[in-house]
């Protein structure tokens, strides 16, 4: 499982955390429960996400209470170094969908001292790395694959496979249009 107690105290030189999987592996979730805790602490946190996801409102991460996490839609990754001012730990959401500079922004928030955490899609419904991903994955302090559970056979999964023709790489969907598959399923689909 996850090193937490490497995590759990304040780095003061900041760094890099990914959590990369496919869709339905609980990366979102992950992503909220390491802000929470941060939060907490009385860290200030805020979490930045693709303004392509419409899928959820933002009311879905900022429920409306005292521990809610304030989530800014932005175009692009340089609106994330700009409106990060102050934070004490960045979480990025569905990193997947931003531009390549992402991960530039990223270093450069860590070596200022700021805790970035990464939650993103590693693979298209390809099978292919996606966006920005693979560069974060790198460069990253800590690397934590999730994994969602193979529709077909019930083992670990790591593919999302699309139930769909539609060959654009982005296509935003929940339960009706992707699967999560393990290899074996995945390549005999
Ligand atoms: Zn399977």
């Amino acid at each position: 499982m996850f090193l937490e107690r490497d995590l759990s105290h304040r780095r003061p030189g900041g760094s890099i955390e990914v959590i990369a999987g496919s869709m339905f592996s609980g990366k979102t979730e992950e992503l909220i429960r390491r802000m929470r805790r941060a939060q907490f602490a009385r860290q200030k946190v805020e979490i930045f996400k693709a303004k392509i996801d419409i899928r959820y409102s933002e009311t879905e991460v900022v429920s409306h209470d005292e521990n809610s996490i304030p989530s800014t839609p932005v175009d692009n990754s340089a609106a994330v170094l700009l409106l990060s001012g102050g934070c004490e730990v960045v979480g990025i959401d569905e990193a997947q969908f931003f531009d390549k500079g992402l991960v530039d922004v990223c270093v450069r928030l860590a070596d200022q001292g700021v805790r970035v955490i990464i939650a993103g899609l590693d693979m298209d419904f390809k099978g292919k790395p996606f966006g920005p991903m693979p560069e974060l994955m790198a460069v990253a302090d800590y690397v934590t694959k999730v994994h969602a559970i193979c529709m077909r056979c019930g083992s670990v999964a790591q593919f999302s496979h699309r139930l769909s023709d539609n060959e654009k790489q982005v296509m935003l969907g929940e339960k009706n249009d992707y699967e999560p598959l393990c290899r074996r399923c995945y390549n005999t689909k």
